[in-house]
């Protein structure tokens, strides 16, 4: 039992706890506050002592709930306060905003006054690791949707946006093309220049089709020299023109690579109408890049189309 201990190890207790420790009586008048509450709140016992608790709450709670304490108290009650622990916000001196584990408790009547504590932990720390936690997590979700080598989204990120297209397309009932772009001969750079240069062509290569895209088209590498391609809103001819338009751009870019010597290269491109499934229509541009690529390369094809 805490009252067989003597009394001065009880108050070095409650004065020396890393907790914040407050009592209020209630008129909300402060009666105590022990170092760590004089810590977090910036007020030294001879300035706090005697002036209202509503000093350390947020200006909108003190106006919102007026500046009586017993409404105050009504509340706490109504809130549950009194008995568990709450998060909560007190005000420093200097204004800031200190968010706060917060354990009240009814003390009970000693004469004829009523007492109010709690023990307060700063959640200063703990808010800053949620939100650097926070941080990081978003950030490997956005490596978990890119590709590292050319920073493209990646496949997963693809079939994702085509998903949401889909979606979108199916309340507005605009048509969507979908396309894959494959980088000719691309086996010969790496086998006549190294790998390395093989990976100096895809992120330039992406680039320039990147470039070519209008502003609402999705470009993804989906594949090792292959790029999957989204045109929102685009009738097969407009999909078809960028398409034409990417195509020509990258056979109009010799890439210099970092050994010195500038490479022309072309890639060959697949469109098909997004209709049912991702994966059926893929299989329809596929077939058309097939065809692409049977013609002798350097060109688009449309799935259902005859060739142009
Ligand atoms: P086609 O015109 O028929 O598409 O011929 P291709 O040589 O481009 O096609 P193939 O599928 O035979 O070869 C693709 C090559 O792409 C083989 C592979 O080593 C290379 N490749 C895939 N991913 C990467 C990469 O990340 N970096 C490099 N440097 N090469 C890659
Ligand atoms: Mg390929
Ligand atoms: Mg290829």
């Amino acid at each position: 039992m805490i009252d067989t201990l003597p009394i001065a190890i009880v108050s070095r207790l409650i004065e020396e706890s890393l907790d914040a420790v407050v009592v209020v009586d209630d008129d909300g008048a402060i009666r105590y506050l022990n170092c760590a509450m004089q810590g977090l709140c910036g007020f030294a016992p001879g300035e706090a002592i005697g002036q209202p608790l509503a000093g350390l709450l947020p200006e909108s709670f003190s106006n919102h709930h007026g500046a009586s304490f017993s409404t105050l108290l009504e509340k706490a009650y109504a809130a549950d306060l009194l008995g568990g622990a709450r998060e909560f916000v007190i005000r420093h001196r200097t204004g800031e905003m200190i968010p706060v584990e917060m354990k009240a408790l009814d003390l009970g009547v000693v004469g004829t006054v009523r007492y109010f504590g709690a023990f307060i932990a700063d959640l200063r720390q703990r808010r800053q690791a949620e939100a650097k936690n926070a941080a990081l997590l978003a950030q490997l979700e956005r490596q978990a949707m890119s590709d590292t080598l050319t920073g493209l989204p990646n496949r997963r990120a693809y079939e994702a946006e085509a998903g949401r297209m889909l979606a979108r397309a199916r309340r507005s009932g605009a048509p969507i093309t979908v396309g894959i772009a494959d980088i000719d001969h691309f086996k010969k750079v790496n086998d006549e220049h190294g790998h390395a240069v093989g990976d100096e062509v895809l992120s330039a290569v992406s680039a320039v089709i990147a470039q070519a895209a209008r502003s609402s088209d999705y470009v993804a590498r989906v594949g090792g020299e292959e790029f999957g391609l989204l045109f929102p809103d685009a009738m097969p001819e407009t999909a078809r023109a960028v398409a034409e338009r990417m195509r020509r751009a990258v056979a109009d870019f010799p890439v210099s690579t970092s050994t010195g010597v500038a490479l022309t290269i072309t890639i060959s491109i697949g469109l098909a109408q997004l209709e049912g499934g991702l994966s059926e229509s893929l299989s329809h541009a596929d077939h058309a890049l097939y065809d692409a690529k049977n013609s002798g390369r350097n060109q688009v094809k449309q799935a259902g189309r005859s060739a142009t």
